[in-house]
């Protein structure tokens, strides 16, 4: 199977690209801002990474992640890797879920289950079209560069 993260359709989903590492907007998002830290590399697993890709992942990660809240106007997240199927990965490329949260977001229905709920979310909610992803990965893009100094230090 075709890895769907190392395709060129993954471009239209990008919105800050590093060295090792892409930032994309999630296809379907479980709520607003939600969003994926990519290795460029097809790496399966975390603990393949290389030297180069480990000393950049943390500094990347928090980039995004000032990219996805401010988009999403929230101030709290989740970070989500799941390794290996029986853990819930479905796509067998590094891929980090950057999930901006909110006081009474659709996760936090009920606290004790937010995680099953979830990974119900990811395959369930309907995928954004075209329209709506370009407008948002704009806006992403946007926010990056007007706060370029701002993501440069972190
Ligand atoms: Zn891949």
């Amino acid at each position: 199977m075709k890895c769907p993260f190392c395709g060129p359709a993954i471009n239209r989903q990008a919105f800050y690209t590093g060295k090792h590492f892409v930032a994309l907007y999630d296809i379907r998002p479980v709520v607003k801002g939600h969003s994926l830290v990519v290795t460029k590399r097809h790496v399966s697993s975390f603990l393949d990474l290389n030297a180069e890709e480990k000393a950049e992942f943390v500094s990347f990660t928090k980039k995004a992640i000032y990219i996805a809240l401010k988009f999403s106007g929230a101030h709290q997240f989740d970070l989500i890797l799941q390794e290996g199927k029986d853990a819930g990965q479905s796509i067998r490329h590094l891929h980090l879920h950057i999930i901006p949260r909110k006081r009474k977001d659709s996760l936090s229905l009920s606290k004790a289950s937010w995680l099953r709920k979830f990974q119900e979310k990811e395959h369930a909610n309907r995928q954004l079209d075209e329209k709506e992803l370009r407008k948002i990965i704009q806006k992403l893009k946007t926010i990056a560069e007007n706060n370029s100094k701002e993501i440069e230090k972190l």
